[in-house]
This record gives C-alpha cells, structure tokens and sequence, in this order.
C-alpha cells in the first residue's frame, strides 16, 4: 500500500491505469472496524481502493472537537494495509485548502434538518471535501456509511445534481457486539457513559418491535422513543426523527423508506444513530 500526501500526485496516480476502475473511501482516519469493512466492500466493487483520510477542518464547528480529534497516522495506515487498499491518500490541509480557499459546495434543503440544524456549516464542509476528493481522486465508485444517514443523502444528491458519473454505495453501519454503532469518536465515553450510550442500539430495536407490532404514527413513536432515551439522565436528546431515507423528509405516517434517526449528548460526546423501521436492514 503506497502512502501519498500530495493532491497532485494523487491526482497522476488515478489517472496511470486508464482502464482500471478506483473506488474510495473517504475517512477522518482513528480506524475502527466499520472503515475497515468499508474498505473490504470497497475491494469487491473495484480494481484499486483508495482511501483517503483527511481531518477536514471545514466541517468542524467553532466549538467542536477539530483539536482533540483521534489521530494516530502509523496504526491507521498498518490497519488499511491489511485490507486490501491500495492507496492511502492523507494530505495535509494546507495542501487541500492551498492559499485561501473562496470555494464552497452546498447542498439545499437536505442540510437543513437533523444535524445540519444542530451544526451549521458542517455539510457545506463535507460537500466541499467530496467533491475535491473526486476530482483530485476520480474514482468510479465512492463508499460511504449509512451510520451517517444525512451525509450519504446530501452526497448522493450533489453527486447527481454536479453530473459525476460515481456510483455511491451506502454500507450498513458495523456494531460492536453490544449493539453500539463504532464510531472514532466512541473513544471519549468514559465506561459509566459508554453504558448509557447502548441506549441507542436498544431503543431502535424497540421502535422496530413497535413497528412490527401495528404502530405506523411517526409522531407517537417519536413521543415513545423520546421518553425511553429520557429514562437515563445521562442522556441529552439532540433530535429524535423519522424521515425518508434519501429525501430527509418527515414521513408522518410510515412507510419503507421511514428511517428513525436518533442524534444524542452522553456528556459532552455526540453520538447519532439510525436505522430503517420497516423494512430490512
Ligand atoms: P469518519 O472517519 O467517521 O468520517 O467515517 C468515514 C466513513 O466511515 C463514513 O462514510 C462513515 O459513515 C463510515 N462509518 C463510520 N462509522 C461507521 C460504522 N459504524 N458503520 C458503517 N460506516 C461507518
């Protein structure tokens, strides 16, 4: 596996096997298992598998956690070596972002809700790091988590809306044995809040049981789902929705496509959730 930093040789490096097909994986990098499944899906889509892994300053808010975010270069780059990737693309911001950057790529409508309501800016920093990713990268294929509900939404819809010819496939999220969905930042919960965060993984499988059970009133469930999270005091509700899967619209009665989407603070942590509610994961 080569490791590259510059964007311009990233760049000459997609380009030198014209018939080959790229697909990648656009990472902050502190891997854990659900990238790395990630990149194996990515490996059967694909001739060569890039990953990048860029800690994108764009998307962080003023008050987020840009700083302390988990950064460890060597142990990444061991572990994406072991499953098959190609290239590991981890440039610098300076190199992304050279001189001052004027440019921004914003997704409407869809970036209002969830957590774009929460985070303002966050997605036209996302939009923005994608659609250089695929122009510096020029993969055939893009690999996203569907752990990040909104985001998989807001990049399939500026993938069509910019006219890349990019198939975005949506991975289901990876658990940890207990239920939690892995996440870089799961490393901040200390083991008492890391308790609490289950809370999460349980009150999805409740909601599917309620489903399942004749329930088909997004606003009861949502009531349902709210008191259950509340049960724990550790647990602050940032949002508790049910919308479309890929239009992020509120389905008042639902459907297939209803997807509850959960975003909470255990302490000062943000962890989201989600998962389709009628139909199979
Ligand atoms: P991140 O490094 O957190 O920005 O994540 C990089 C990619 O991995 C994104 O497409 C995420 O949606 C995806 N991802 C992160 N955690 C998981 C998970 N537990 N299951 C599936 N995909 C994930």
């Amino acid at each position: 596996m080569d490791l590259i930093e510059s964007p311009a040789a990233m760049h000459s490096w997609g380009q030198d096997k014209p018939g080959q097909t790229i697909a990648l994986v656009p990472t902050m990098g502190a891997f854990h298992e659900g990238h790395l499944c990630l990149m194996r899906h990515a490996a059967e889509l694909s001739d060569r598998v890039v990953v990048s892994l860029f800690v994108n300053p764009l998307q962080f808010g003023p008050r987020e956690d840009l700083a302390r975010y988990p950064r460890n270069l060597a142990r990444d780059l061991e572990m994406a070596a072991g499953a098959r990737v190609d290239v590991l693309f981890a440039p610098k911001a300076d190199a992304m972002y050279a001189g001052e950057s004027l440019t921004r790529v914003r997704v409407d409508e869809l970036t209002d809700t969830l957590c774009g309501a929460s985070r303002p800016g966050h997605f036209d920093g996302v939009a923005t790091v994608v659609a250089k990713l695929f122009n510096i990268v020029a993969p055939q294929v893009a690999v996203f988590g569907r752990k990040d509900l909104q985001q998989l939404a807001v990049i399939r819809r500026m993938t069509a809306d910019l006219n890349w010819a990019i198939e975005i496939v949506g991975h289901p999220i990876v658990r940890e044995a207990d239920g939690l969905a892995m996440s870089s930042r799961n490393i901040y919960l200390s083991p008492a809040e890391r308790g609490s965060a289950l809370a999460l993984h349980r009150v999805i499988l409740w909601a599917r049981e309620r489903v399942k059970a004749g329930q088909s009133d997004a606003a009861a469930l949502i009531a349902e789902v709210r008191t259950r999270l509340l049960h724990d005091p550790a647990i602050r509700i940032d949002y508790v929705s049910i919308v479309h899967e890929r239009h992020l619209v509120y389905t008042p009665t639902l459907n297939r496509d209803s997807v509850l989407a959960l975003a909470v603070f255990i302490g000062s942590t943000r962890l989201i959730d989600n998962s389709l509610l009628m139909a199979e994961e």
